[in-house]
């Protein structure tokens, strides 16, 4: 067992698991990280209290990355119309793929964007014929999350966010997907540190959200930002976490020091 004090460190020299005290700074970041995970965890439950454990229905894995790259700078409904535009036009994704480009691009115009969406799909559709053999990823599935995320990865123009929706979405793997929606509002939660980027916010929020509930934070984080914590002008007066918000807290005492 690792004590709080100690970090499980590697040995250059042989490979063996050696213990090192950790230094000040280190215990200070330790504890930090405990305390984060304690503030997730009762957000995650007020946000469930809020809006309810999310329903959704599962796409197999390369329906998902489809409709992800569709939704890349645009919102759900025009995702939506364009995805089935796509559908209806292609009996299969084989066909999708093999469709001059032109023709892809006309069917999902309305997710904007569509040169550059339309080469994009029939590229990872390339991808996953030529690496897999078939049109088909659920092999993921079985692979660590690691070594899954880095295969989705190297498909190009798929990026963190893009990997991420697809292993959470379709394999329920212990991944956390960052929009817009959810850097803001984990930011002004204070559920990270200020200065970290989209990217590397995917990593920090896998480490400190409750087991088993990235689904229902990752959902219940985009509805709240897109339903009370707006951009502009949040709506803190009417918002159930204000007590736990750090940007209100801030607010506040900028108000009561004015
Ligand atoms: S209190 Fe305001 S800033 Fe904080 S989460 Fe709620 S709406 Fe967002």
């Amino acid at each position: 067992m690792i004590r709080d004090w100690e970090l499980e460190m590697t040995d250059a020299k042989d490979g063996r698991a050696v213990r090192k005290r950790r230094d000040a700074n280190e215990r200070s970041l330790v504890a930090d990280e405990r305390a984060l995970r304690r503030r997730a965890k009762i957000i995650h439950e007020k946000l469930l209290a809020t809006y309810g454990e999310p329903q959704w229905t599962r796409r197999d894995g390369v329906s998902e990355l489809v409709a992800t790259i569709l939704s890349q700078n645009t919102n759900d409904s025009n995702r939506d119309l364009a995805y089935a535009r796509l559908r209806a036009r292609f009996p299969t994704w084989a066909a999708v793929r093999d469709a001059p480009v032109e023709a892809v691009v006309e069917a999902i115009r309305p997710a904007g964007l569509a040169n550059q969406k339309g080469p994009r799909i029939q590229l990872a559709l390339r991808h996953i014929t030529e690496a897999h053999g078939k049109l088909d990823i659920d092999f993921l599935a079985q692979m660590p999350v690691d070594e899954a995320r880095r295969w989705l990865l190297g498909i190009k123009g798929v990026g963190p966010k893009t990997a991420a929706i697809v292993l959470l979405f379709c394999y329920d793997k212990p991944v956390f997907p960052v929009d817009t929606h959810v850097h803001r509002v984990t930011g002004r939660l204070g559920l990270r540190p200020p200065k970290l980027t989209a990217e590397q916010t995917h990593e920090w929020m896998e480490r400190i959200c409750p087991p088993g509930g990235q689904f229902a934070f990752h959902i219940n984080l985009i509805r709240h930002g897109r339903a009370v914590c707006h951009a502009r002008n949040p709506a803190c007066t009417r918002c159930p976490l204000r007590r736990r918000c750090d940007y209100f807290r801030r607010r506040i005492q900028t108000r009561g020091s004015a």
